[in-house]
């Protein structure tokens, strides 16, 4: 019976990247050893066992890290957060900030399904689809701007 693998908490399982570690955790015999972690929203970062046994998380999310209500993507942009696709994407616009280059899945008001970075639509980027749509600029978005 190994012991890291008791000791580990259930997130160091879940994010244990078994294929580029070539090794299941069970089979680690030692925490100095540095291995590859995904983290939940899937950044893929190395760091010794030893380290994550002591609570250090994925470095990209420690820089990003969302305080709900004032840098989360669903408090700075309420109306695109509306177009999250939930049954797609893992996290959610609660959990993630909105510089996040995470790439989720978004659906349209008019129902189209596309895929675009978090990042890339706090900068306020639209549906492709619609925007081919809408074409040389013929046809204008004539939804008056309220409020
Ligand atoms: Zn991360
Ligand atoms: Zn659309």
């Amino acid at each position: 019976m190994n012991s890291i693998a008791v000791r580990a908490a259930p997130n160091l399982r879940v994010e244990w990247d078994e294929s580029r570690n070539g090794m299941r955790l069970d089979e680690v015999s030692t925490t100095v050893m540095v291995a590859w972690w995904s983290c939940p929203v899937g950044h893929s970062y190395r760091a010794r066992i030893q380290s994550r046994l002591a609570g250090t998380g994925c470095g990209a999310c420690a820089r990003n890290r969302v305080l709900p209500g004032f840098n989360s993507f669903a408090s700075l942009h309420p109306s695109e957060s509306k177009e999250w696709d939930s049954a797609r994407n893992g996290p959610q616009p609660i959990d993630l900030a909105s510089s996040s280059t995470f790439r989720a899945w978004w659906v349209c008001p008019i129902g189209h399904h596309y895929q675009r970075s978090v990042r890339t639509r706090s900068s306020g980027s639209q549906c492709p689809t619609c925007r081919r749509q809408l074409g040389s600029g013929a046809v204008k978005n004539s939804r008056p701007r309220s409020r």
